[in-house]
């Protein structure tokens, strides 16, 4: 049995990269099911398969010799988007991913704290480790470094990598390049942060390609079926995830939330209720972090948001 990875999902055809190298175009056994995911797409890019050659008769003379996708390796991770029309199905963008890069500016545009919260939560719900690169940072007068300091400081606190890079003067790229290299990697943030030149600094090859693709999926008709990955000449993967800006925060129970939020979840066993949502419970040691400043206001409010928690219950 051969094994490879998926690098291009059309929907009907993947392109599978086996272990020697190359590059089969493959298709998948008609009831191919996957056991506890309901989504429109039983395979995804990223993942790791197993295939078998096949000989095909097309138009009744040709024999061409295609790949049979067998078997699919158990996903490490992966991230999904809810289909417009089938409301319980989702569809699998990608799988396997190492990691991912929140691209963020201060200004040019303007990220939010609470952008940046619900990526991360995301990320964190996904199983995914999320650096943030603040981009532009040749832009930034006084004020605005002072502000992008004092982010990195907070996210640092937390746990999360952060990155300062510029594309103008090179500042980060060689670590920027470090760290994806020999990995699988996401790039996500608003559209006119950097990503497309961020990557192109890193890899000027791919700049094209990855043009086209957004381009392609912007014409709008293929945008939920089509997805491809990029290999890295300095070794590892970018995964191509068109338009994307955040993953989307999955659905998730109230009492869950405050899981991937890392610095709540490490205190939620002190808490007098273990299901505590930290909003209106007494015995609550976020809500007395939050108030002694070792949790930053940005987070609470950025937590209760997504709590969906409304203002008038707040003290
Ligand atoms: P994307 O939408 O996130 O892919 O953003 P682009 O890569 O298309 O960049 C948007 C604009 O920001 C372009 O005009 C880039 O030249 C510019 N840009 C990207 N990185 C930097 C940077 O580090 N400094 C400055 N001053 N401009 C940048
Ligand atoms: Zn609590």
């Amino acid at each position: 049995m051969n094994k490879g990875i998926v690098i291009k999902s059309t929907g009907s055809w993947y392109t599978v990269k086996s272990e020697t190298g190359d590059k089969v175009e493959c298709k998948i056994k008609g009831n191919f099911r996957l056991k506890g995911i309901k989504s429109t797409n039983p395979i995804a890019v990223g993942d790791h398969v197993e295939f078998k050659f096949v000989e095909e008769e097309t138009e009744g003379n040709t024999n061409i010799i295609n790949g049979l996708i067998t078997t699919i390796v158990e996903r490490k991770n992966y991230i999904i988007r809810k289909s417009p029309n089938l409301s319980k199905q989702s569809h699998i963008i990608a799988s396997n991913i190492d990691q991912a890069f929140l691209v963020v500016t201060i200004n040019y545009p303007v990220t939010t704290t609470t952008f940046i919260d619900r990526f991360l939560v995301s990320a964190e719900a996904y199983r995914i480790p999320c650096t943030l690169v603040f981009n532009k940072i040749d832009r930034y007068n006084g004020e605005q470094n002072k502000h992008m300091e004092e982010l990195i400081e907070l996210y640092e606190k937390i746990g999360y990598r952060c990155l300062k890079t510029s594309t103008k003067t090179k500042v980060g790229m060689d670590t920027l390049k470090n760290w994806m290299q020999n990995k699988t990697n996401v790039f996500a943030g608003h559209s006119g942060v950097g990503k497309s030149t961020l990557i192109n600094t890193v890899e000027p090859d791919l700049h094209l390609k990855t043009k086209e693709i957004s381009d392609y999926h912007q014409t709008g008709k293929h945008t939920t079926t089509f997805s491809e990955m990029f290999e890295l000449n300095f070794g590892g993967y970018i995964i191509d995830t068109p338009g994307i800006k955040g993953f989307g925060v999955l659905e998730m129970e109230k009492e869950e939330i405050s899981h991937y939020f890392p610095e709540m979840f490490q205190l939620l066993e002190k808490c007098q209720y273990y299901n505590c949502t930290h909003t209106h419970e007494p015995g609550c040691e976020v809500k007395k972090h939050v108030n002694e400043g070792e949790i930053a206001d940005s987070r609470y409010f950025s937590y209760l948001g997504l709590l969906d928690y409304d203002a008038k219950y707040r003290n």
